[in-house]
């Protein structure tokens, strides 16, 4: 892993372009959640993330994140968020190690989550497979509308969570935040949701996503340096 000081010096630098980012857009900075991809980081990462004032943390692996976060007890303001796939048959694990589910791509697990946790309902961000790639998971964009009608009364829906196909610079990815932005106004007014978190751009993008609507961002390397195998 990178030093502690040059953890937080990077952290300090994304953070510098997120308020530039958000002024160009004419947004306030508070309107955006910096949200640390620590997977594959040592707990060592996360804490020297965190003592330079860091505060989310996204993880894929339910596993790795259970450990991670029994590890990490004692950061007890921190907020945990499941970025990566979510079986239905590792809700009961996911549930009790994250704050917030960013990756709910089907009413089963919807439920899945509601039978370990009915009240207060999980909250959770709808996964939005914007390309149609079949080696990605989330949900086609023509499939939202029944699934929040199925999940609504199961977890609390906050918004739209995307991971766009990979584009060959951050220009190209514009489209695709854009059109996640459009996806959400539409459902916001058909629902009556609010669905006011937009959660997408990652290291390569996250200005741009921030241009576009984001109010998560979803950064590693940015902070952490290339991932250890
Ligand atoms: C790893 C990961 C990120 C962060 O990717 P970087 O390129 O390291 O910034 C963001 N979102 C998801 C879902 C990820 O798995």
């Amino acid at each position: 892993m990178l030093a502690p000081d040059e953890i937080a010096k990077r952290l300090h630098e994304v953070r510098n372009r997120i308020a530039q980012a958000a002024t160009r857009s004419g947004r306030g900075v508070d309107a955006i959640r910096l949200v640390l991809a620590s997977k594959t980081q040592p707990p060592d990462a996360v804490c020297a993330a965190y003592d330079a004032g860091a505060r989310d943390f996204g993880e894929n692996y339910i596993q790795e994140a259970s450990a991670k976060r029994l590890e990490l007890a004692d950061l007890r303001d921190a907020t945990w968020h499941l970025i990566g796939h979510l079986q239905s048959n590792k809700t009961r694990l996911a549930v009790k190690t994250f704050d917030i589910i960013q990756t709910l791509d089907s009413a089963r697990v919807a439920e899945a989550i509601a039978r370990v946790q009915p009240s207060p309902p999980m909250r959770v961000l709808i996964e939005i497979n914007l390309g149609g790639e079949a080696s990605k998971s989330g949900v086609a964009p023509s499939g939202v509308e029944s699934l929040i009608d199925a999940a609504r009364d199961k977890v609390e829906i906050a918004g739209l969570m995307t991971i766009p196909p990979p584009a060959a610079n951050a220009a190209a990815s514009r489209r695709y935040f854009a059109e996640l932005r459009r996806l959400r106004d539409r459902l916001a007014a058909s629902s009556g949701l609010a669905l006011s978190e937009l959660s997408m751009g990652m290291t390569e993008d996250f200005e741009v996503a921030i241009e576009e609507g984001a109010t998560m961002v979803r950064v590693g390397r940015a902070v952490f340096g290339e991932r250890p195998k």
